[in-house]
C-alpha cells in the first residue's frame, strides 16, 4: 500500500524526530488547521525504541486531547512507518520550544532598544482617550517588564495571546502571590492588543470594579448609564477581556453568577478571557470549577518571586528609564536585602532614591542600610516568622513528622519535604546554609546548599513543586 508519508526501508533505523515529522504529515490530513494547530504544533517525538516512544505534549490539556481523540490515528501512522506496531508513550512537557523562541525574541528586542532608541518599531500611537475608554495605563508594556526563570511561563503565553487574541490560550488564568507582576502582565496583554489592533474592544477591569458596576446597576434600576443591558454589553461585546483580581469575585454569589454568563459568552463567541488572582485555583474552588470545566485550550500559569539577579535587573531597567543616578553597588545592595516581592522592591528603591535627593546628595550604601534596616525589621517583626513556622508548614503539608524530616532516614517521602524545607528556609528567613543544617538535624551546609539548589532548578521546571511551594508559603504568610 502506497504510504502518504515519507516511509522508510525496514532496515533502516528511523529517529524520533523523523518518524514525528510523517505522523504529522498524515495527521495534517484528517485534522481542520485550528485543532491540528491547537493540539499539535509544538508536539514532538523521543526516545524511540523497538517498541515504544515517547509523545510529547505541550500542555495537560493538549495530551487529554490527543490522547482521546488521535491516538488510534498515530498509532496507524506510527506502525506504517516504523513497519511494526510500537506503543505511545503520551507525556506532558509544557511547551518549551514555543515558549523559548518567544523569550529569545524579546531578548534580541530588548537587545535592540538598548543599542539604540531608532531601531524601535515605531508603534502605532494609541490616543489616551482610547486607554482609558479600555481601562488600561500604557506604563505597563511588555518592553519593560523583566524576564526571569520565575515569570518566563507566563509571560511567554501573555506574549502569545497578545500576538494573537482569541486563538491560542483561552481562557488564560494567572496567579502569583502580590507584588509579583500579575497586574503588569496582564495590562500589557491589553496595551499591545490596543497598539496592533485598534478595531478591538478591550475591556479591562479588576474582580472589585466588576462587583461595584453591578451593584450599582442593580440598585439604580433600569434606564441611564446603569441599566442591566448596558451593564451587559460593556462587558460581553468585548474581543478581549481582562479581569484582574479575581479572588474578589469569590463567593460573592450574585456577582459570580453574573461573571459566569459573561465569561461563557465571551468564550462561546471565541473571544479571548485572560484572568489573574492571588490565589491559586484550587483556593477558589466555586468560582474555578466552573470555568476549569471549559479549559481545553485554557492554561493556568503562576509568578514566582523574582531571585536576586533579576530583581537587579528590574531596578536598573527602572533607573534607566526614569534617568535616576544611583550606582549599581546600591542598587545590588538594595536587590539582596529586599526578596519579599517586586512591589516592595520598587517601593523601597524609590524611597532611597527619594530621600537621598532630598539630602542633596547621591544615595549611598550607608544610606540605603539606614532605609532598608527599618523595612526588613519590620517585615520580619509583622510576619514574625520563625524556623518553626516554617518546618510546622512544610510538615503538615507533606503529612510527615518534624523528627523524621530532622533524622537520618532518606526514603522519598522525607527526602522531598526536607528539602523544600531547605529551600524554604533560605528563602524566607534568610538564614546561613550553616544554620539551617543544624536546624535540620546537623546537616552539613553543602548538603544544604545542594537541597536549595535542586529545589529552585526542579521549581523552573515542574508547575506542581511551585505549586507546592507556593501554597506551603501561603499556609506560612497567611
Ligand atoms: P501584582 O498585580 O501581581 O500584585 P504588579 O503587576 O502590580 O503586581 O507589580 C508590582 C510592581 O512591580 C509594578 O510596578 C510592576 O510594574 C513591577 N513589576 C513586577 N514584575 C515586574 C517585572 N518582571 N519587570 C518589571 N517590573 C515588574
Ligand atoms: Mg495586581
Amino acid at each position: 500500500m502506497p504510504a502518504q508519508v515519507p516511509a522508510q526501508k525496514a532496515n533502516t533505523k528511523i529517529d524520533a524526530d523523523f518518524l514525528w515529522r510523517g505522523v504529522l504529515g498524515e495527521l495534517q490530513v484528517h485534522l481542520n488547521p485550528t485543532g491540528f494547530r491547537m493540539w499539535f504544533a509544538s508536539s514532538s517525538a523521543e526516545n524511540l525504541t523497538d517498541t515504544s516512544v515517547d509523545i510529547v505534549c505541550n500542555s495537560k490539556h493538549a495530551k487529554h486531547m490527543i490522547e482521546k481523540s488521535y491516538t488510534s490515528l498515530i498509532e496507524e501512522s506510527v506502525a506504517k512507518i516504523c513497519h511494526k506496531k510500537v506503543k505511545l508513550n503520551f507525556i506532558v512537557r509544557e511547551n518549551t520550544r514555543a515558549i523559548k523562541a518567544t523569550i529569545a525574541t524579546k531578548k534580541r528586542a530588548d537587545k535592540k532598544t538598548a543599542e539604540g532608541p531608532l531601531l524601535v518599531q515605531a508603534a502605532r500611537k494609541v490616543a489616551p482617550e482610547d486607554y482609558d475608554k479600555a481601562g488600561l495605563s500604557p506604563r505597563y508594556t511588555f518592553e519593560n517588564f523583566i524576564l526571569g526563570g520565575s515569570n518566563q511561563l507566563a509571560f511567554a503565553i501573555a506574549a502569545a495571546i497578545a500576538d494573537n487574541p482569541g486563538k491560542t490560550y483561552n481562557p488564560v488564568f494567572f496567579y502569583s502571590e502580590v507584588g509579583l507582576g500579575k497586574t503588569h502582565l496582564i495590562q500589557a496583554i491589553g496595551n499591545k492588543i490596543l497598539q496592533e489592533n485598534p478595531h478591538y474592544k478591550i475591556v479591562y477591569t479588576t474582580g472589585e470594579a466588576f462587583t461595584n458596576e453591578l451593584i450599582e446597576t442593580l440598585q439604580r434600576g433600569k434606564g441611564g448609564k446603569y441599566s442591566a443591558p448596558s451593564f451587559r454589553n460593556k462587558f460581553r461585546k468585548a474581543d478581549v477581556f481582562l479581569i484582574d483580581d479575581v479572588q474578589f469575585i469569590a463567593g460573592r454569589e450574585a456577582t459570580q453568577q453574573e461573571f459566569f454568563h459573561t465569561f461563557n459568552a465571551l468564550q462561546h463567541a471565541g473571544k479571548q478571557v485572560v484572568l489573574t488572582s492571588d490565589k491559586p485555583p484550587k483556593d477558589l474552588e466555586n468560582l474555578t470549577e466552573r470555568i476549569t470545566s471549559r479549559f481545553n485550550s485554557g492554561i493556568i500559569a503562576d509568578i514566582q518571586m523574582p531571585d536576586t539577579e533579576m530583581r537587579n535587573a528590574i531596578l536598573r531597567s527602572r533607573r534607566d528609564s526614569a534617568g535616576d543616578v544611583i550606582s549599581n553597588e546600591v542598587i545590588d545592595f538594595i536587590a539582596q536585602k529586599v526578596a519579599t516581592n517586586t512591589r516592595e522592591l520598587e517601593g523601597a528603591y524609590l524611597r532611597i532614591v527619594a530621600v537621598a535627593k532630598t539630602m542633596g546628595g547621591e544615595p549611598t550604601i550607608e544610606l540605603a542600610g539606614q532605609i532598608l534596616g527599618k523595612t526588613v525589621q519590620d517585615e520580619v517583626q509583622r510576619k514574625n516568622i520563625n524556623v518553626s513556622q516554617v518546618l510546622k508548614a512544610v510538615c503538615d503539608y507533606y503529612s510527615v513528622k518534624g523528627v523524621d524530616v530532622k533524622g537520618p532516614r532518606r526514603n522519598k517521602e522525607l527526602v522531598v519535604p526536607r528539602q523544600i524545607a531547605m529551600f524554604l528556609l533560605k528563602d524566607i528567613t534568610r538564614m546561613s546554609f550553616v544554620s539551617i543544617g543544624e536546624v535540620l538535624g546537623g546537616r552539613d551546609h553543602s548538603t544544604i546548599m545542594y537541597g536549595v539548589d535542586k529545589v529552585r532548578a526542579v521549581m523552573t521546571e515542574v508547575v506542581k513543586v511551585r505549586q507546592d511551594v507556593a501554597n506551603i508559603k501561603q499556609t506560612i504568610y497567611r
